[in-house]
């Protein structure tokens, strides 16, 4: 694969970023990758484990000469990130983001970008429980959708190469406009996080998840659960704050179906149980069959990983 970009700009070095690193670097996708994190810890850590070429003590010294400025933090704090670096933005570099909410990130972040510097959002739709610098891996993104979410007069060849890097990177790319992805992404990631954030939380109420019992012998519908509420407060807290109406629309369809299958359960319809999970159980087959899934038993823990 050849050189995409000559430099690139990572800010925020948590997961999407090492990640986007560790998979540029296999491909060899840019000349220089820069690097900025908030916090000293981080930029500790990214220079201890050789994650970015150059570590950066500003977001500024990271951005100059950019050819593209990826960012890569919270949802909320995209804004004054955006703010920060946009005096220093070199006339036809492009500013992309890996926000998992579209249409707040647009409104946030086009106002500061400068005229001659282009902006094309993106969502990787891939990612773990864990984050910070540590724990990406060059790996994440193959065979994951990119989707791009060019804005009004996005530049065609700004997307063109932003596409061929996430391609690079291993992803399938596709465009999609900023409000179909948020409700798009609300019905496949954010009310689902919701739902096992409350999941968790109802059994921390009753006490009981510290019984060993229930550890022990949660098969893998809790586990799993504990696994997505595992992911990182703040981004979360931030994702719900930003797709409001979209992930209100989902939970209020959702608490209707929930209702009834309630009313199933109490009414002693089995009919409707056994119709409704054979339409969901063709669902999961569809994800396995787009390649997006394993079906190993146990999604492949076996006995090496209870
Ligand atoms: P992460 O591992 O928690 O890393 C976040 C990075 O942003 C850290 O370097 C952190 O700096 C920095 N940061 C946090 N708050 C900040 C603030 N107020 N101002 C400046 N920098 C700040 O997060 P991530 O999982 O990589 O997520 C990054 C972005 O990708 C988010 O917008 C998220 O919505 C999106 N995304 C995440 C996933 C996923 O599954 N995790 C998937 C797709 C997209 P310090 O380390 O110094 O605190």
């Amino acid at each position: 694969m050849s050189q995409v970009y000559d430099r690139v700009a990572l800010i925020g070095l948590g997961l999407i970023a090492s990640s986007m690193f560790w998979a540029i670097k296999r491909a060899g996708l840019a000349g220089e990758v820069t690097g900025y994190a908030r916090s000293d810890a981080t930029r500790e850590t990214a220079r201890r484990i050789g994650l970015c070429d150059r570590v950066c003590d500003t977001a500024r010294e990271a951005a100059e000469g950019a050819d593209l400025v990826v960012l890569c933090v919270p949802v909320g704090a995209m804004e004054a990130v955006a703010a920060d670096i946009a005096p220093v933005l070199k006339p036809g570099a492009t500013v992309t983001d890996v926000g998992s909410v579209k249409r707040h990130v647009i409104q946030a972040v086009s106002p500061h970008i400068p005229e001659g510097v282009h902006f094309v959002p993106a969502h990787p739709l891939a990612g773990t429980e864990h984050s910070g610098p540590e724990s990406g891996f060059a790996e994440l993104y193959d065979n994951r959708w990119c989707l791009l979410v060019p804005v009004e007069g996005s530049d065609p060849g700004a997307i063109a190469r932003l596409r061929a890097l996430w391609e690079g990177m291993g992803a399938n790319v596709d465009e999609m406009d900023a409000d179909h992805h948020d409700l798009v992404l609300a019905v496949t990631s954010h009310a689902p996080h919701l739902i096992a954030y409350t999941m968790v939380g109802v059994a921390d109420d009753l006490r009981r998840v510290t019984d060993s019992e229930v550890i022990n012998y949660s098969a893998a519908g809790f586990r799993d659960f504990t696994r997505i509420a595992a992911s990182d407060p703040t981004m979360w807290r931030d994702v719900f704050l930003t797709n409001k109406d979209a992930t209100l629309e989902i939970l209020g369809r959702f608490t209707e179906e929930l209702f009834a299958l309630q009313r199933a359960i109490r009414t002693g319809d089995g009919e409707h149980l056994f119709d409704y999970f054979t339409r969901t159980r063709a669902i999961r087959r569809g994800i396995i069959d787009a390649g997006q899934d394993t079906d190993a038993p146990d999604f492949g823990r076996g006995k090496a990983n209870p």
